[in-house]
């Protein structure tokens, strides 16, 4: 090399862009495993679901902004061994960088937004549908049929609040009648929009058009929306006021094959392997019978 003798700006800047690279995408591989041996780390399914729910997309999220600044900074290496003196192309480069890396960001943003939560949904319903064990005997439970009411009313919700009803999963150990309430916070989760297929269906209003009371069930509308083709649907669902701990009281004691619908799902995988399935009614079975298909497309 002729009289090639950058700046020592520009040596260290180059160094800095590569060690800064590296660490970011060192950063983001970590969270990513951090997030892994986290799920992995949860003994209880509810809590692994509840983990899922709250944290998969935002972590995955942050691991690539880790990696769009990663390859934001390599761009700024680009052409490093062929001049040596500071002028405009610096700051085209700098540039062309942050548009690399809002790129790179976009691309990992339009997979969260509409592919990945198909998956994450399927990963919440593995975790949901598990069957339960009852830690005092080692039984598994059975997931009860859908009650009578669909959703429930949050403690102190009130119509003109936003706060949105709740889902109670109940599961029961038949040989003690010991009950496992579980509740899940429906609004959270992405539905599959039934106009464009992806699973970008959230609720984004509840309305309350009749009140229910201790002894009768109310009503109330759920508004849906879809955040890629903002088609909206709107479902009525009955609602109780009845909460948690309700139901270890009195409102579900099993009686043989009264009160719950057992099915029960077998799957082989194609390397020989296979993993069981319970539902507490066939409307949940067959849900998941036909995701599990899609899933194989
Ligand atoms: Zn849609």
């Amino acid at each position: 090399m002729e009289n090639f003798n950058p700046s020592p700006f520009l040596v260290g800047w180059h160094q800095a862009m590569l060690y800064g690279a590296f660490a970011m995408f060192a950063a983001g591989i970590l969270l990513y495993v951090f997030h892994l041996l986290k799920i992995s780390s949860i003994k209880s399914y509810k809590e692994k679901y509840d983990y899922i729910s709250r944290r998969e997309i935002k972590n995955l999220e942050i691991t690539f902004i880790l990696f769009a600044l990663g390859v934001a900074m390599l761009i700024n290496r680009y052409g490093m061994d062929k001049i040596d003196e500071m002028g405009v192309w610096f700051f085209v480069r700098l540039f062309i960088s942050f548009a690399g890396g809002t790129l790179v960001g976009y691309i990992a943003f339009l997979i969260l937004e509409y592919y990945y939560p198909g998956r994450v949904d399927k990963k919440l319903k593995k975790w949901r549908y598990m069957p339960r064990v009852n830690p005092k005997t080692g039984n598994k439970m059975r997931l009860l049929a859908e009650h009578e009411e669909d959703v429930h009313l949050d403690e102190g919700m009130k119509a003109e609040e936003d706060v949105f009803s709740i889902d109670y999963d109940v599961w029961i150990d038949e040989q003690t009648n010991d009950v496992l309430v579980e509740k899940y916070q429906g609004h959270l989760q992405a539905l599959q929009c039934g106009n464009c297929g992806f699973y970008t269906l959230k609720v984004v209003r509840e309305e309350i058009t009749q009140q229910p009371t201790i002894n009768s069930v109310g009503e109330l509308i759920k508004h849906y929306e879809c955040s890629y083709c903002k088609s909206v649907r709107a479902t009525a669902f009955k609602i109780s006021t009845m909460e948690a701990d309700d139901f270890k009281k009195e409102k579900h004691v099993y009686k043989k094959n009264q009160d719950v619908v057992l099915v029960k799902v077998e799957i082989k995988s194609a390397t020989g392997g296979s993993k069981f399935y319970e539902f507490g009614d066939l409307v949940q079975a067959q849900k998941f019978l036909t995701e599990v298909e899609e899933d194989k497309k």
